[in-house]
């Protein structure tokens, strides 16, 4: 199937789960050339994923040129080296997962009056191939939530990615984790969770952002 009938088909899946406050699609189109993100916008996708911020500015730069309409999350790890390039190209980053960054992240944006909402990244899994902040710490990063929101930037939610495993249980245990940890020190926020293999179980537990890639372009070439 090409990827409108892909996109459509997830859209109907989710309605399907949730009438009432259906989740946010992010087509993930990293490694997918621009003429996939053509077809998506023909077919109506609105918000797309990048985890490269030079290869995503690059791929949807002409694109905004020409008008097309589009939302830009990046999703993946933030380091200090990609703020700059966020600036009228990306809306969202989902991979805070660093105190550092983030200060560097919070200071630029009050110096330069650009708009930004983000995510904390929580490594929920112990995986040290993931990225993110514990447990304990983003607790205590949302203890004094106030300082991480201001005029320009928002502080809208917190991610996380389920185990490489792709084990079921853990998934579940690991996203019911992160609504536990919102619902209790950041009740206004929202949920990023949920990729190809997972997202069922992401909008079982909740989810208010799936980030899905392949179950709509096909293979990463
Ligand atoms: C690649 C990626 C996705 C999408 O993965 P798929 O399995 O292709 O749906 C989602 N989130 C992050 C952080 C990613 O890096």
């Amino acid at each position: 199937m090409g990827v409108p009938e892909n996109y459509k088909s997830i859209i109907q899946e989710i309605a399907s789960f949730h009438s009432e406050r259906p989740p946010i699609l992010i087509a993930v189109s990293k490694f997918q050339p621009q003429s996939k993100v053509r077809e998506g916008l023909a077919g109506g996708v609105l918000h797309f994923g990048e985890n490269r911020v030079q290869e995503g500015s690059e791929k949807f730069k002409d694109l905004g040129a020409a008008g097309k309409d589009f939302i830009l999350h990046h999703i993946g790890p933030v380091q200090s080296s990609h703020i700059r390039k966020y600036p009228g190209m990306f809306s969202f980053a989902h991979g805070l997962g660093s105190k550092k960054v983030l200060d560097e992240l919070l200071s630029r944006i009050e110096r330069e009056k650009w708009t930004l909402r983000y995510f904390l990244q929580v490594n929920l899994t112990g995986e040290d191939s993931k990225s993110g902040f514990s447990r304990e710490e983003v607790i205590s990063l949302l203890k004094n939530k106030e300082d991480y929101s201001g005029e320009y930037c928002k502080l809208e939610g917190l991610m996380t990615m389920g185990p490489s495993s792709g084990d079921p249980e853990i998934t579940r245990r690991v996203f019911r984790e992160l609504a536990d940890i919102r619902k209790e020190f950041l009740p206004e926020g929202k949920l990023s969770m949920g990729m190809s293999g997972d997202y069922r179980i992401a909008i079982e537990e909740g989810s208010d952002y799936l980030r899905i890639g392949t179950a709509i372009f096909g293979d990463r070439s």
